[in-house]
């Protein structure tokens, strides 16, 4: 073959493959990067933990749970919420990174730079007053959540299947969407994650000194638009 056709050829096959490969990988899950700079929490969450927690932690998982599409192909094929609210026929590995998958990508979405955050919409803001005499009572019950949760796991705010809010919390990467007879069931529309990889370098065994200084970058404005969404 001539060498100009060659390289014509292979530019083809370079382009060719650019093209379809992201189609090809679409159904696959993939890690997006975080939705701001790494240092955008500092002071309360620090730029090293952010780094490792996103591409070592949850890049742990996404690729955890890539590895279980030949096993579950159907896994692809479906959105994550469905695959976790069925979590019980795809065994732990599928759990335990798809649940860690959902998790993180909620909770670096809860979560925003300084002058980002709002604050409860008025319909959020009604239901938490409703629901927990004020937003105080709300944040004790979470705080609570968050501490009272033993080695590994969440604390969450979610929507209830009758359209209440409630604290909860859960072992390891489980989560309120999965189908497991020890968790209470709803929509997450904030989430903590009280793994030791979440606060350890700046926080060392002091998870409550945590938990504080993290209500400070809580993206209210995500937390009304998923309450408004579960809620529709
Ligand atoms: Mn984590």
């Amino acid at each position: 073959m001539h060498i100009a056709t060659s390289a014509r050829l292979s530019r083809f096959a370079v382009a060719f493959a650019a093209t379809c490969l992201p189609v090809l990988a679409a159904a696959q899950f993939s890690l997006a990067p975080l939705p701001y700079p790494a240092d955008a929490l500092e002071p309360h969450i620090d730029k090293m933990t952010m780094e490792i927690h996103h591409g070592r932690h949850h890049g742990a998982a996404v690729n955890g749970l890539n590895a279980q599409v030949k096993t579950f192909p159907e896994i692809a094929n479906q959105s994550l919420e469905a695959t976790l609210g069925q979590v019980s026929k795809y065994g732990a590995a599928v759990r335990n990174n798809g649940g860690s998958h959902y998790n993180h990508d909620l909770f670096w979405k809860v979560m925003a730079p300084e002058g980002q955050r709002g604050k409860p919409s008025a319909a959020l803001d009604a239901a938490i007053t409703g629901n927990f005499g004020s937003l105080d009572e709300m944040k004790k019950r979470f705080d609570q959540a968050a501490l009272g949760r033993f080695g590994s796991g969440w604390a969450w705010l979610i929507v209830t299947p009758e359209k209440k809010l409630a604290v909860t919390s859960t072992p390891n990467q489980d989560n309120p969407l999965m189908d497991l007879p020890e968790i209470q069931r709803g929509t997450p529309i904030l989430g903590l994650d009280v793994w030791e990889h979440a606060y350890y370098l700046k926080y060392q065994n002091k998870r409550a000194d945590y938990v504080t200084q993290w209500w400070n970058v809580v993206n209210w404005n995500e937390v009304s638009r998923r309450y408004e969404a579960a809620t529709k």
